[in-house]
């Protein structure tokens, strides 16, 4: 099975769209979650998830404040206002399928969970000692998660204590064999590694691959709409650099 894995989408569809035509045909959309929030266009980023059949299909600590289920205090002023924004968007049927999804998961030999296994809505995996502690966390082989919107790969080879960090670029490919591994693919809507294209992964089952790739898309098309929508100019800007 070849599959496409999305998370951190944060309604930026002009970015989601550049992404699922760049990875070509795909069996599968593993979606890690936060598809909602800090974007333009949140109603048709769950509308494509929900066509593409998007299974797993987790929710992120966005969407679980854009349905009314987080306190919006626990976000800082510019993502506070991004989802008071798109709770307006939001339509029962987008409501309903958000809050049906899961914050983690497992599948075949792979775990998925937004933030971490260990917690999976808010804890960033972003150093070792956090990533070290997580393989703790989950029992498969693989771990997949998203919320840092920073494509890595943490590797824990078999008698070792510590895992090792290494960032994910374009093209990176990964023997999913040997050792364990939790690895991020990055974000599609708002990637922070200072490299501005959407990151996603492909997964093969088969070859037991991970793939790391990013799609260049028209940024200032996603501004224009944030522009237009009104989104804080933070939120815009950061798009250009990719972070
Ligand atoms: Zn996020």
């Amino acid at each position: 099975m070849r599959i496409l894995i999305v998370s951190d989408i944060h309604a930026n569809l002009t970015a989601l769209r550049a992404v699922v035509v760049h990875a070509g045909p795909v069996d599968a959309v593993w979606n890690l979650g936060d598809t909602v929030g800090y974007g333009p266009r949140p109603r048709e980023c769950v509308e494509l998830m929900m066509q593409l059949g998007a299974d797993p299909s987790l929710m992120g600590n966005h969407d679980l404040a854009c349905i009314g289920e987080l306190s919006l205090q626990e976000f800082n002023d510019v993502a506070r206002y991004a989802a008071e924004w798109t709770v307006a968007e939001l339509g029962d049927e987008h409501r309903s399928y958000l809050g049906s999804l899961p914050t983690t998961t497992s599948i075949g030999d792979v775990t998925l969970a937004h933030a971490s296994p260990r917690e999976p809505v808010w804890e960033y995996v972003d150093c070792v000692p956090v990533a070290t502690a997580n393989f703790r966390h989950f029992q498969s082989t693989t771990c997949l998660v998203g919320h840092t919107h920073r494509a890595m790969i943490a590797t824990l080879e078999p008698e070792q204590q510590e895992a090792s960090i290494a960032p994910l670029r374009d093209g990176d490919a990964v023997q999913l064999e040997g050792a364990r591994f939790l690895i991020n693919p990055g974000s599609v809507g708002q990637p922070r590694n200072r490299d501005p294209r959407a990151a996603f992964g492909i997964m093969d089952t088969d070859e037991r691959t991970f793939t790391a790739h990013r799609a260049a898309y028209d940024v200032t098309e996603t501004q224009r709409q944030m522009e237009a929508a009104g989104l804080p100019d933070l939120l815009v800007a950061r798009l250009s650099i990719g972070m």
